[in-house]
């Protein structure tokens, strides 16, 4: 395996503070169970197991430091939707596996929920609640398609807000309507996954830092080769999520693609004021590539989204992009006004994993020694750590008190190789990006 490339830092990840890393593997260790990635699902499936099993001998390695993947970089949203969004998923797979996924979704943002005040993880968690909003009469249209269609699955705490009741919580003359979601919680993404990593090494769990794996061979036991040693595993975890097709096993199960972000210095009183956005909630709105964003506790302003970054072969060298970067600027300036002279402090951007239906997967590879997550494509900071519990009773082989999981054990639809997984893609991306052009077709420039 190569080294990934490095990546410009994010937000959460430059204003950590000082972090000390786990010290690179040398040498050879037997564990039970060895977990590759370290971020959310691998952190926490690390410290699920050993809550269940504490006799259990549990293993981390990560190519990077804790967090360096999606989970250190992400928006912080920890939200109910799967894959593109309700309708979408409805339509991709059917009324009731909506029905599933969500109830699924909703368990996993009250599982993190009571996971970080149960630990009392550090993470400035909030519970603001969430807005779709709609900034034209196709978005009108399509969200509350969403809500109605959630409402007739029995979901009544999702319900639509006309433009003067989500002005009365964000103001923006842009807002034309919303859906409301009271579930999201929003924390700061490093900050979570390195707590949940001092959990994990305070329940015993080790971790290796700086140790990529690269290669793994299964008979009798799993031997795993790193940069500078050797594990020998009875079982072993695939939490390498959008950086999985590095290894052969996984290669067609899901692609990387790429979203970036920027955040804005703190907000004067002056610029925030006419936003009236007391109650911190976190908003999406109704395009394909939607945009995301949030404030803050220091009162900064974090967008994400628009513009997906895809590269040729899966090759993971697209964390930087300017032209989506100034894409967020101008939909900031476009939604906000009182903003245009704010100043972006952090640019970055990193990889959420893509199957080919648009929808996770997680489950046995190969025989039941080892387990794979990926495809939370950008809703994976609830999910993972809900997928962690799953993954935790695969790998126990017991049976689950959790809810069905709808993303267990299925058979992943494999992407095509080069050229057509590019065209495959790429085909995709248009049809959404087009529709988006036509919704947005008469709009002033700056909101495309
Ligand atoms: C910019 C961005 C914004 C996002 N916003 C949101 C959001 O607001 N809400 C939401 O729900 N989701 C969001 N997502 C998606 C979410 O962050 C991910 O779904 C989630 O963090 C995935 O966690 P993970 O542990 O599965 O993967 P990752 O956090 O990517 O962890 C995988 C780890 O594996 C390591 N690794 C890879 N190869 C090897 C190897 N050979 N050896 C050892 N280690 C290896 C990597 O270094 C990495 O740390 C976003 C993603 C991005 C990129």
């Amino acid at each position: 395996m190569k080294n990934l490339p490095k990546s410009p830092l994010s937000l959460w990840l430059d204003t950590y503070g000082t972090y000390s890393p786990e010290p690179s593997l040398h040498g050879e260790v037997n564990v039970d169970i060895a977990i590759i990635g370290g971020g959310f699902t691998g952190v926490a499936t690390a410290h699920e197991l050993k809550r269940a099993e504490p006799s259990l001998r549990v293993a981390v390695l990560e190519a990077e430091t804790v967090g360096f993947g999606a989970s250190g970089r992400n928006g912080s949203f920890a939200m109910t939707v799967v894959g593109l969004g309700f309708g979408v998923t409805a339509m991709l797979r059917g009324k009731q596996f909506l029905s599933d996924a969500h109830k699924y979704m909703m368990k996993a943002v009250d599982h993190l929920d009571e996971l970080i005040q149960r630990e009392n993880l550090d993470c400035d968690r909030i519970r603001p609640g969430f807005l779709r909003t709609a900034t034209t009469d196709g978005y009108i249209k399509r969200i509350q398609h969403d809500v109605e269609l959630m409402n007739s699955l029995g979901f009544d705490d999702i319900s639509w807000l006309n433009a003067e009741e989500v002005r009365e919580r964000v103001n923006s003359d842009r807002y034309l309507g919303a859906m409301w979601e009271p579930r999201m919680v929003l924390i700061n993404p490093a900050k979570l996954v390195r707590a949940e990593k001092e959990l994990a090494l305070n329940l015993g769990v080790k971790f290796f830092e700086n140790t990529p794996v690269m290669e793994i061979t299964s008979k009798p036991v799993f031997q795993i080769k790193t940069s500078g040693g050797r594990v020998s595993a009875d079982k072993i975890v695939f939490a390498t999520n959008a950086y999985s097709h590095l290894f052969p096993g996984l290669k067609r199960k899901q692609i990387p693609a790429f979203t970036y972000m920027i955040a804005t210095d703190q907000l004067t009183e002056r610029q925030l004021e006419p936003l009236g956005w007391d109650g911190f909630e976190g908003l999406e709105d109704a395009r394909n590539l939607i945009h995301y964003y949030r404030l803050t506790p220091d009162k900064r302003l974090v967008m994400g989204g628009g513009p997906v970054g895809l590269t040729w072969a899966n090759s993971l060298d697209a964390d930087s992009n300017e032209a989506a970067w100034k894409h967020l600027e101008n939909h900031i300036h476009f939604l906000f006004p009182s903003l245009s002279d704010a100043k972006i402090t952090h640019r970055w951007g990193g990889p959420f994993s893509v199957t080919v239906n648009l929808t996770p997967s997680l489950g046995y590879l190969g025989d039941k020694r080892a387990v794979y997550s990926l495809g939370c494509i950008g809703h994976g900071v609830s999910m993972s750590h809900l997928n962690a519990c799953v993954l935790k009773d695969l790998l126990l082989e017991r049976q689950s008190d959790l809810p069905e999981c709808p993303f267990v054990n299925h058979k992943v639809i494999p992407w095509p190789p080069e050229p057509l997984r590019m065209a495959t893609i790429g085909a995709i991306r248009s049809y959404l990006q087009i529709e988006d052009w036509f919704h947005e077709r008469k709009l002033p420039q700056a909101g495309q």
